[in-house]
C-alpha cells in the first residue's frame, strides 16, 4: 500500500530509506524474545531440490527468516519450477522477473500440470494480457466453471431456500483470490506467486494437499503488467548497485499509463486493469480477495481495524481477526518475528481494490511485508515516530497485537520477503483447507444478510428521478453502479413514496439485493464514527454529491414494491428539435461532454452565448453553444451525430439569438508534469483523454527550453508537489543523471516523456519561463497543491497559500462551496450557486488589497460553517470559512486561475470536471 500522497519515489530517492550503519548488536532484543523454534532443522526430504533448498538458506538473512513451509521445493518430473523456466529460483538476489516472463512461465506450469489453468480477462493500457492463473486439485480444474457457478448460487442466493443454500455449499469449494504486483514498486510478491502456485500445483504434504482438495486458488500475478516492465526496466538500469548505506535511485517516473498507487484507490474502476479484475470478480465471486503489498516489517496482516464502515457484515469483521490472528500464531510458532496486525489501515474507505471482495459480500484481505525495492540485500533500519504510518516508521515497539515484534536494524533480502509472504499465505490457505465450509456459509449468509437488510432496515432504495435536463450526469452513475454488479431498474409508471412522486422512466435501487449494502455505501451520506480517529483514504465519497446528481434517499418501504424493468446499461441518446435550419443551438445543462462536442468540432466556429435564451419552448443556459450547420458540406450530419452520441440537447433555431456571445476557440494546451509526482498529472490526463481534450504533456525539459507562449495558450498545472518549492524543484539530484529514456534494453522507459535526467526541477530558469508565458497573455490554471505555486513565485502577487492549524484534520469530504461569480464562464452549466465540492487539502487561499478586488478575484470560496461538511469529516471547518476555492488573477496580459480544490480527483469528481474544463475551453473569454 504505502500512505496517500506519499511519493515513495521521492522518499527513495531522498535517501529517506537508506539504511544506517548495521549495529553490532543488530537484531539482538529480537534473538531474546523469539519463541523457541520447532521442526526447524533441515530436513532431506526425497524429491525435494537440494540446490533450492542450500540456496534459500544462503540467501534468507538468519535463520529464523525463514520456516517449514518454504524451506524446500519438491522437484516433479515433467512439471517445470520456476528456475527451469526463469533460469533462476524465486528470491535470488538482483533477479526480478518481466511480465512476459512470468506469464511464460504461468502458461508452461499450466501446459504440463491438469492442476494448473490460465486464463484472459482483459489488456493492459500498452497491450500487455491480464491473467487469471487457477490452482487446485484434478478434480477442481477440470471442473472450474461448476464450482463457478455454486459461487455465483451462493453470491445470489435468491432463489435459494436457506436448505438449498447450504446443499450448494456442501458441493462448493472456496475460491481464494491472490493479488500481487499492484504496486510495481512492491516488487517481491509477483515473484513469490511464482514459487506458490508451483509448490501447491506439485507438493505432496498432507497440508498442501488438502489446501489442493479443498481450496481453489487463484492468482493475479501482476495486477498493474506496464509497471511491472516499467519498474524492472529501471531496477536494471539504476538500482542493483543499491545497497541500503548509499542514496537509492527511486523508481520510474510512471508505473501505468496514468496512474501509480491510486490503482488501489480507483473507486470506479476507470482504468483498464483494475476493471479487468472487477469484471473477472463478478464472474468469479471469489468469497476471499488478498492484495499482497510491501511497506511495513516484516509482515502485517490486516484485520480490519477501526473506523470500521457500518454498513458492511459484522460476520466480516469478525472473519478478518480471525484469519490475521491464525497467521500471527502459526508463523510465531515457526519462529518468525516481526508478524503483527491490527495497527495499520483501517476498514472506512472502500475503495481499495481488494475491497471488491468485502464491498460484495466476500472478505477483503491484506498483506504487507518488508520490501527493499528491487531485489538486493539490503541494510534496514527500522525507527521512527510512534504510530508513524510510514514505511518502518513506529513499527517495532512489542505490543498487545505484535507480540514478537521487529527488530530495529535488520539485513533484509528479497528471500526474507519471499518466506514471510509465502509462509503467510500458506498459513491463510491452511486455515480456510481446515474450515472451507465455514468460509462458503459465511459468504453466503453475508450474501443473504444483504438482501434481508435491504428489506427490513431504511434506507430501502434510492431514487435517481427522470426528466432531469443533463441526463448525462445520470447515466455515469447508473453505469457505474450497474458496473459494480448492482441492479438498477428503470420505474415503468409513477413511483409514489412518502418521499415524493418520481415519474416513470427514473431510476431505483432497490436495497433487498446481494449487493443492496454496497449500493447504499456508495451512495449515502458518510458520517465519519469518531472525529478522534483518523483514516488511511479519504472519508467522504458520496456519488450523487461528487457527480452532481440528484440522488434520493428513500425510508420508505414502498420503493420495494415500485414496478421496474432492470436496466443492463444507460446508452443515453441527445435530441436534436425543431425545423431545420442553418443554426443550431446545444444548451449548456452542465453535461462535461459539452467539451468534447467542442473538440470532435474542432474545426468548426462555435459560439457560447453569455446570457440564457429561449427558443422553441427550450431554455439555453449560458454557455451553450450556437453552430453555423450550413457553415461547410457534412456539418449538419457531424454536429447532429456528435450531440446525438453525447446525449446532448439541442434544437434548430428560427434566428440568432439576441444575447451576447464570444467564439469558443480551441485553446492550444499543455498540461505541465513533475517527473517525481505523476500521479494526480495522470488523472487529468485520464480526463482529459477520455473527454477527447487535445494536450502536449510538457516537462521541465520543454518548459526550460522556453517560448511557452508560442506554443501555447493554457498551460494547466495539476496537483503535484506539496509546496510551491517542490513543484520548482521536484526530485533532488542524486549525483548521476537519471535519465528516463526508450532503449533496446529498457524498452518500458522514456514512456509519456523523456528525460536525460529526472531529477532537479524545471528551477528558477524555469519559473522565469511559466512568467514569461503569463506575461506575453498566457493563462495559467493551477490545481490542488499546484496552486501553492502561483502564489510562493510571485506570479499571483497578491494570493498568498497558507495552511490550516495542526489541529485541523480532513481527509476528502465533500463540503459545499458558493458560487460568488456565477456569470463567469467557468460555471457556464453551473444552474446552482451552492455547489458540493471535494476538500482536497489544497493551499488556504488569500487575496491581499481592496474588498471589491477581493471579491473580483474570487470566484468560489468555501462556506466553512459544520452544516457545510456535507460527507465525510471535516474537523476545524471555520479554518476554511470564505476562502477562495477558485481564484483568479491578473498578471501581465495573462492570468493565473488557482483552483484549491483538485477538480479531476481520481475521475470521481464528475461535478466539478466542468469547472476545469470551462477553464480550459474559455480561456479568452473571461471578460473581469
Ligand atoms: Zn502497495
Amino acid at each position: 500500500m504505502a500512505k496517500r500522497e506519499t511519493n515513495k519515489w521521492r522518499m527513495l530517492a531522498a535517501g529517506l530509506v537508506s539504511a544506517a550503519a548495521l549495529l553490532s548488536l543488530s537484531g539482538a532484543a529480537g534473538l531474546s524474545a523469539r519463541a523457541p523454534q520447532a521442526g526447524m532443522a533441515p530436513v532431506a526430504r526425497p524429491g525435494n531440490d537440494e540446490e533450492f533448498a542450500r540456496l534459500v538458506r544462503e540467501w534468507t538473512t538468519r535463520p529464523e527468516f525463514l520456516s517449514p513451509l518454504v524451506d524446500h521445493l519438491p522437484k516433479a518430473p515433467g512439471v517445470p519450477s520456476p528456475k527451469d523456466v526463469l533460469g533462476y529460483h524465486v528470491g535470488q538476489p538482483k533477479k526480478l522477473t518481466y511480465y512476459g516472463d512470468m506469464l511464460r512461465y504461468y502458461r508452461a506450469l499450466a501446459s504440463a500440470s491438469p492442476r494448473v489453468r490460465v486464463t484472459t480477462i482483459g489488456k493492459s493500457d500498452e497491450g500487455r494480457e491480464c491473467v487469471v492463473v487457477f490452482v487446485g486439485s484434478e478434480e477442481s480444474i477440470a471442473g472450474l466453471d461448476r464450482y463457478r457457478g455454486y459461487l455465483g448460487q451462493l453470491a445470489d442466493p435468491r432463489p435459494l431456500t436457506d436448505a438449498q443454500a447450504m446443499e450448494v455449499v456442501g458441493k462448493a469449494k472456496p475460491l481464494y483470490h491472490l493479488v500481487g504486483g499492484l504496486h510495481s514498486g512492491e516488487t517481491g510478491p509477483p515473484e513469490m506467486l511464482m514459487e506458490l502456485a508451483y509448490r501447491l500445483a506439485v507438493e505432496d504434504s498432507p497440508l498442501i494437499t488438502r489446501i489442493r482438495d479443498n481450496v481453489i486458488v487463484s492468482i493475479t500475478p501482476a495486477a498493474e503488467p506496464d509497471g511491472r516492465d516499467r519498474y524492472v526496466d529501471w531496477y536494471y538500469a539504476y538500482k542493483t548497485g543499491e545497497t541500503g548505506d548509499s542514496v537509492s535511485y527511486g523508481g520510474p517516473p510512471y508505473w501505468g499509463k496514468y496512474i501509480l498507487h491510486d490503482n488501489n484507490r480507483d473507486f470506479n474502476f476507470s482504468q483498464l486493469t483494475t476493471r479487468a479484475v472487477l469484471d473477472w470478480y463478478l464472474q468469479w465471486h471469489p468469497p476471499i480477495m488478498h492484495e499482497l503489498h510491501e511497506s511495513v516489517p516484516f509482515l502485517y496482516t490486516f484485520s480490519g481495524q477501526a473506523p470500521q464502515n457500518p454498513t458492511l457484515d459484522p460476520i466480516l469483521y469478525g472473519e478478518l481477526p480471525w484469519f490475521a490472528n491464525f497467521e500471527m500464531a502459526q508463523m510465531i510458532k515457526y519462529g518468525m518475528p516481526g508478524v503483527w496486525t491490527h495497527a495499520f489501515v483501517d476498514m472506512w474507505y472502500p475503495g481499495y481494490m481488494g475491497f471488491m471482495a468485502s464491498n460484495h459480500n466476500g472478505m477483503l484481505r491484506m498483506y504487507e511485508t518488508y520490501g527493499n525495492g528491487g531485489a538486493n540485500t539490503m541494510k534496514r533500519r527500522i525507527a521512527g515516530g510512534e504510530g508513524a504510518m510510514g514505511a518502518g516508521g513506529g513499527q517495532t515497539s512489542r505490543e498487545w497485537y505484535r507480540p514478537l515484534p521487529p527488530y530495529t536494524e535488520v539485513e533484509w533480502s528479497l528471500r526474507n520477503n519471499t518466506n514471510y509472504m509465502e509462509t503467510g499465505v500458506l498459513s491463510a490457505l491452511e486455515l480456510t483447507s481446515a474450515f472451507p465450509k465455514v468460509v462458503l456459509e459465511n459468504f453466503y449468509r453475508k450474501s443473504r444478510n444483504s438482501i434481508e437488510a435491504g428489506r427490513k432496515e431504511a434506507p430501502f432504495g434510492y431514487v435517481i428521478p427522470a426528466g432531469g435536463r443533463d441526463m448525462t450526469r445520470v447515466a455515469w452513475v447508473v453505469n457505474i453502479l450497474r458496473m459494480q454488479g448492482i441492479e438498477v431498474g428503470r420505474a415503468t409508471s409513477e413511483v409514489k413514496v412518502q418521499e415524493g412522486a418520481f415519474p416513470a422512466g427514473s431510476f431505483v435501487v432497490k436495497r433487498d439485493q446481494p449487493y443492496g449494502r454496497l449500493a447504499k455505501i456508495l451512495l449515502e451520506k458518510q458520517n465519519f464514527p469518531d472525529p478522534n480517529l483518523r483514516t488511511y483514504d479519504d472519508t467522504g465519497w458520496t456519488m450523487g454529491l461528487m457527480t452532481h446528481t440528484e440522488v434520493r434517499e428513500i425510508a420508505d418501504r414502498a420503493i420495494l414494491d415500485a414496478p421496474v424493468q432492470p436496466v443492463t446499461r444507460v446508452a443515453l441518446e441527445g435530441t436534436v428539435s425543431g425545423a431545420p435550419g442553418s443554426r443550431m443551438a446545444i444548451a449548456h445543462y452542465g453535461s462535461a461532454n459539452m467539451i468534447t462536442l467542442r473538440y470532435r468540432l474542432k474545426d468548426l466556429e462555435v459560439r457560447a452565448v453569455e446570457r440564457p435564451f429561449t427558443a422553441g419552448g427550450t431554455e439555453f443556459p449560458a454557455g451553450s453553444f450556437i453552430v453555423d450547420v450550413a457553415a461547410g458540406a457534412g456539418a449538419l450530419a457531424r454536429v447532429t451525430t456528435a450531440v446525438t452520441q453525447l446525449g446532448l440537447t439541442a434544437a434548430f433555431l428560427p434566428a440568432v439569438p439576441d444575447v451576447p456571445s464570444h467564439e469558443v476557440d480551441v485553446p492550444r494546451l499543455a498540461v505541465f508534469s513533475t517527473w517525481g509526482s505523476t500521479q494526480d498529472v495522470g488523472w487529468v490526463r485520464h480526463a482529459f483523454d477520455a473527454f477527447e481534450i487535445g494536450y502536449d504533456l510538457i516537462f521541465k525539459e520543454q518548459v526550460r527550453a522556453g517560448r511557452l507562449r508560442d506554443a501555447y495558450d493554457v498551460i494547466v498545472m495539476p496537483s503535484q508537489g506539496r509546496t510551491g518549492k517542490g513543484l520548482v524543484f521536484d526530485l533532488p539530484p542524486v549525483g548521476t543523471p537519471l535519465a528516463y529514456r526508450k532503449s533496446a534494453q529498457f524498452k518500458s522507459l522514456g514512456m509519456y516523456g523523456e528525460s536525460d535526467d529526472v531529477t532537479g526541477g524545471m528551477g528558477l530558469s524555469g519559473v522565469l519561463e511559466i512568467e514569461k508565458f503569463v506575461e506575453a497573455g498566457g493563462v495559467l490554471v493551477t490545481l490542488g497543491a499546484a496552486s501553492f505555486f502561483p502564489a510562493e513565485f510571485g506570479l499571483a502577487r497578491r494570493v498568498d497559500a497558507g495552511r490550516p492549524s495542526a489541529q485541523f484534520y480532513a481527509p476528502g469530504p465533500i463540503v459545499e462551496a458558493e458560487i460568488t461569480q456565477p456569470s463567469h464562464p467557468i460555471f457556464y452549466g453551473y444552474a446552482s450557486k451552492l455547489v458540493p465540492v471535494r476538500y482536497a487539502g489544497g493551499p488556504l487561499l488569500s487575496i491581499q488589497g481592496l474588498e471589491a478586488d477581493r471579491d473580483r478575484q474570487t470566484l468560489m470560496r468555501f462556506r466553512g460553517t459544520e452544516a457545510a461538511v456535507l460527507s465525510g469529516l471535516m474537523k476545524g471547518a471555520a479554518e476554511t470559512r470564505n476562502r477562495p476555492a477558485i481564484a483568479e488573477v491578473q498578471s501581465g496580459r495573462g492570468r493565473v486561475v488557482m483552483f484549491a480544490t483538485n477538480p479531476c480527483f481520481r475521475y470521481e469528481t464528475l461535478g466539478e470536471f466542468n469547472m476545469l474544463f470551462n477553464a480550459v475551453l474559455h480561456y479568452n473569454d473571461s471578460k473581469r
